[in-house]
């Protein structure tokens, strides 16, 4: 499990760098925060593609279901 979280660091850190940690909906780079397009549970890969960059509020919205991510 430790390294599954290793892991998943690395991977967010990717994911951000790779969206220059810019939330990919507003383009605000306050609090920005990895996020599993497709969550491991439901059969996301673990992998810098599956991860997009959200600024905290857009993140919040996504989960909420105000924002549908699949239109970006
Ligand atoms: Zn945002
Ligand atoms: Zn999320």
């Amino acid at each position: 499990m430790k390294k599954r979280s290793y892991e998943h660091t690395k991977i967010q850190r990717q994911g951000k760098e790779r969206d220059q940690y810019t939330c990919q909906i507003c383009g605000s780079n306050e609090r920005s925060e990895g996020h599993h397009i497709f969550d491991y549970v439901y059969g996301g890969a673990a992998d810098k593609e599956n991860i997009v960059t959200l600024c905290h509020d857009c993140h919040n919205k996504v989960h909420k279901g105000l924002i549908d991510l699949l239109k970006f």
